[in-house]
């Protein structure tokens, strides 16, 4: 049986307001409920929590030991069946760290987590916070009759402009030092090396941009590491694809990937998945949604509109970056840009920075952007066809957005969030912007935490259907 992994995720700002409400001046414990949203990944169940339900006068006690009352359990209740949501029930400890669980803790929980799920059809998620605002969090799961059993999260992640990932150590073990990593941890210290080590890194798209962020992160130490693409490699990306040869011809593009981060990996161990089908088939889908943070390396439209939906429904930030390579009309080169942003709430979102249109994501689903005829139809300098592109600059951007993670990340020298980056080949310097906002109207920010609650993105890929056919035919040539 597929071991599936659980895990919980908030928003920054809900985490301000739960941290704030918790954590009590007067050292007492304190206590909330609030609602969840499922992310089911291929093997991880995230709850994503989006609402506090705080309580009101009498709705608990506080003295030492918080307890809440019958009706405040009964209000909550009334309000998860009719939003369809799960309940989390959240309190507070003194001490500082992954928090365990008092008899009470465990009594108090197990007794509602019956009811909590009959109601909902959907365990009961118990978090706690303790006076460093580290969370640990559970969900009790149905094992039979009345019998609940507690099962311990891997982790709680807290994303916004910064990605706060909180680890259970019995299930997350910290990564052993090794000499390997000696000149990585003198820069950002051994906390923040084994806080990256142990997220679980999406890459949408293995083409050259996305082979050299593998690299990087396989260099760095990191071991999870999740690779999503469809396509097989051919001869005209042999000039940018890091680890590919002449031998390659054929082979998908991340059985090379996984290979070459295989070779260059300094972790003791790596777990790396890959998944041959488009983020918009079923399987990519879930394949990303078991991750932590992911780099869209795929220049297409519609990756991009999902990506944006993970970014803030399922609130798993992306880094995103794109090359524009610019010509006159002799086909002489004028300039080239490349423009990277991590997206996640409470930062602008691809849509409104204007990285895609929902004419072009319908012109993509529509399989017009994989119809040879279309295309040629197209005049030669057009959008859909600009995917000149050399190693230079690819290796520019990769290590551009691997910055953007180590930043969002880890916070090291006191920078989160560089805004969004554009390298201007003419004159040759980055431009940064961060003023940028969402413009109005945009609702991305009521999305947040919703997972796929209002909608789902995922259907059929026919550019990935053909490319999966096209392979097919090669096989049996071969
Ligand atoms: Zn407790
Ligand atoms: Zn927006």
């Amino acid at each position: 049986m597929l071991k599936i992994s659980l895990s919980v995720a908030m928003p920054e700002r809900l985490n301000t307001s739960l941290s704030n409400f918790l954590i009590r001046k007067d050292r007492q414990e304190d206590l909330t409920f609030a609602l969840w949203t499922p992310s089911q990944g291929n093997s991880r169940l995230t709850a994503l929590i989006h609402t506090i339900i705080f309580p009101e006068a009498g709705d608990r006690q506080v003295h030492g030991n918080a307890s809440f009352n019958p009706d405040y359990f009964e209000k909550v209740c009334a309000i998860a069946l009719r939003e369809g949501c799960g309940i989390a029930f959240l309190h507070s400890h003194p001490g500082a760290g992954w928090q365990g669980m008092s008899e009470d803790d465990i009594l108090a929980e197990r007794k509602i987590a019956g009811a909590v799920a009959a109601l909902t059809d959907l365990p009961l998620v118990g978090m706690t916070i303790g006076s460093d605002g580290t969370w640990s969090a559970r969900m009790w799961q149905h094992v039979g009759g009345r019998e609940y059993r507690r099962e311990w999260c891997q982790s709680v992640r807290i994303v916004g402009i910064g990605l706060k990932a909180d680890f259970n150590d019995d299930l997350m073990p910290k990564p052993v030092y090794r000499e390997q990593f000696k000149r990585s941890i003198t820069v950002w210290g051994k906390d923040n090396h084994q806080n990256l080590a142990r997220l679980k890194i999406g890459i949408i798209g293995l083409g050259s941009v996305g082979s050299i962020v593998a690299e990087t992160l396989a260099r760095m130490g990191m071991q999870f590491i999740s690779l999503i693409d469809y396509d097989e490699i051919q001869p005209h990306n042999l000039d940018r694809l890091l680890g590919a040869t002449e031998a390659d011809l054929g082979k998908l593009k991340i059985e090379v990937a996984k290979r070459q981060f295989e070779h260059s990996a300094t972790a003791e161990r790596t777990d790396i998945a890959s998944t041959p089908h488009s983020l918009a088939e079923e399987e990519g889908y879930r394949a990303a949604l078991d991750c932590d943070v992911i780099f869209s390396c795929v220049d297409r439209p519609r990756a991009r509109h999902i990506l944006n939906h993970f970014a803030y429904s399922h609130l798993i930030p992306v880094v995103d970056g794109g090359i524009e390579v610019r010509f006159d009309k002799n086909k002489r080169f004028t300039g080239v840009d490349w423009q990277l942003q991590t997206v996640a709430p409470g930062r602008p979102c691809l849509a409104c920075l204007g990285t895609y249109n929902l004419t072009d994501v319908n012109l993509e689903e529509s399989g017009k952007l994989d119809d040879p005829s279309y295309m040629k139809g197209l005049p030669p300098d057009h959008r859909h066809k600009n995917n000149e592109n050399v190693f230079p600059f690819s290796t520019n951007l990769a290590s551009l957005e691997v910055l953007q993670l180590i930043a969002l990340a880890t916070g090291v020298g006191g920078i989160s969030d560089f805004g969004i980056q554009r390298y201007r080949y003419i004159p040759g310097n980055i431009e940064v912007d961060v003023e940028r906002k969402c413009k109005d109207g945009c609702d991305c920010q009521e999305l947040e935490g919703h997972g796929d609650r209002n909608f789902s993105l995922c259907g059929r890929d026919i550019g990935a259907e053909k490319a999966r056919e096209r392979q097919r035919q090669r096989e049996k040539i071969l």
